[in-house]
């Protein structure tokens, strides 16, 4: 039997960041940088106005009298030059023309000549060609400075960065339209099992309703996976090896459930057999782990490029647990995250527990604000409606059987 630490490790072991590719900017949302982005621009990248006004000669002083000698808007041109003595009319995030060395707003003025109030003056044309400046500026004032927020040639993203809608932004303004990342891995999951319908098919007698597919499913994309869903493979080898056969190639990982342990129909155990014709599907270990729930797993890696599988038990509690244990760390890992595992914390258990001697258990719990954890349905590796309410499992020692209530646990917690 392997000990739970032990299979993770094998598990991870030669698994490292996907290779970079060049993905469009919204591609590559929720990736992480493979490598430096360093700026080939100033941002801004021209000194610009940053007030609705004029554009003005600070040491012109006030109050005076300026001729108003063009009017610049946020896509300008040909700017006018502002000699002593004049001013330009400029709105926010225009260029500063030549000559001016502030940017007096246009509540500081009368608003011109004849174009009524200051509210008025920014929409009407330039008609009145003299403003009246109320108060001084200072030099430099309301100018945004080119290369004020990033100067060409320096770094602003560093390799690994995750890239949220900001960093997102960041790229398209600087001018990047695609960036180096390490992709999503791509998934398939795959349920197998000839008693599964799917959700919203009519359910005969000793049928029940593919739950697997969709947990892992979504776990998966949680955990930043880009997913192929294979609903309810039939306990047939032959179909099995063939639908894994198809994913040889696409996926850059493989996870199953059921058809592991010792039954009479363990179609995974079955069809991962060397030599079955195709492309070798041996390679794929089955073993047990001193855990409960999640005894029975497989591992191993199939096809010429090695693709690891990883075959959970079907039962829909341990399925999950095992993802959380040992997929999510993979995808992770493959990701380039850097918080490869789930976060434990400390926390006092509100209930007594049993726990099997030998085993590491994982109960389904709430988590406290107030440091405490409280367990939710029982153990059984059915209860689905219980795991649905819980937010962490309470993780109780190989060699602990009773833990009082008060004791302190390890806690897992599966919020993202
Ligand atoms: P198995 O190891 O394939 O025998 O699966 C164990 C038990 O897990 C089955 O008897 C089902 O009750 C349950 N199970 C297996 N696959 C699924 C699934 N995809 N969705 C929900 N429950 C499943
Ligand atoms: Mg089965």
């Amino acid at each position: 039997m392997w000990s739970v630490d032990e299979h993770l490790a094998d598990v991870l072991t030669g698994i490292a960041p996907l290779p970079p590719v060049e993905l469009d900017l919204l591609d590559a949302q929720g990736c992480r940088l493979a490598t430096d982005v360093t700026a080939a621009v100033d941002l801004p990248p021209f000194d610009n106005s940053s007030m609705d006004g004029y554009a003005v000669r600070a040491s012109d002083g006030a109050p005076a009298v300026l001729a108003v000698v063009g009017d610049i808007a946020a896509s300008a041109g040909e700017l006018p030059e502002v000699g002593p003595g004049r001013a330009a009319r400029i709105m926010t995030g225009a260029p500063v023309p030549p000559g001016a060395d502030a940017v007096a707003p246009v509540e500081w003025t009368d608003g011109g000549t004849g174009t009524g109030t200051p509210a008025d003056a920014m929409t009407a044309p330039v008609a009145d060609e003299r403003v009246e400046l109320l108060r001084p500026v200072a030099p430099g004032a309301h100018i945004r400075r080119r290369g004020s927020d990033i100067s060409a040639g320096t770094t602003v993203l560093t390799a690994g960065t995750l890239l949220g809608p900001t960093q997102v932004g960041l790229l398209a303004a600087i001018g990047r339209g695609t960036a180096a990342v390490h992709p999503r891995p791509r998934v398939a999951v795959l349920s197998t099992g000839s008693e599964l319908v799917q959700p919203g098919e009519p359910i005969g007698p000793g049928r029940i309703s593919d739950s697997n597919s969709f947990t892992l499913t979504a776990a998966a994309r949680a955990a930043g996976a880009e997913v192929t869903r294979i609903g309810g493979v039939p306990d047939d080898p032959a179909v099995l090896r063939r639908v894994l056969q198809e994913q040889l190639g696409r996926a850059d990982l493989i996870v199953t459930s059921g058809g592991v342990s010792v039954g009479a129909y363990d179609v995974v155990k079955e069809a991962l057999q060397p030599l079955h014709g195709g492309e070798d599907l041996g390679g794929v270990d089955f073993r047990r782990l001193r855990m409960q729930p999640g005894k029975p797993q497989g591992f191993g890696r199939i096809g010429k490029d090695g693709v690891p599988l990883l075959a959970l038990p079907g039962n829909p509690v341990s399925a999950y647990i095992s993802f959380e244990l040992f997929v999510r760390p993979l995808i992770r890992t493959m990701l380039g995250a850097p918080d490869v595992h789930r976060t434990v914390v400390r926390a006092v258990c509100t209930a007594d527990l049993a726990s099997p001697a030998g085993r590491r258990q994982f109960l389904r719990g709430r988590y406290g604000a107030d440091g405490t954890v409280t367990p939710v349905g029982g153990a059984g590796s059915h209860l689905v409606g219980a795991l649905a309410l819980a937010d962490c499992l309470i993780t109780v020692p190989e060699d602990t059987t009773v833990l009082p209530a008060g004791s302190g646990v390890d806690v897992v917690l599966l919020t993202d």
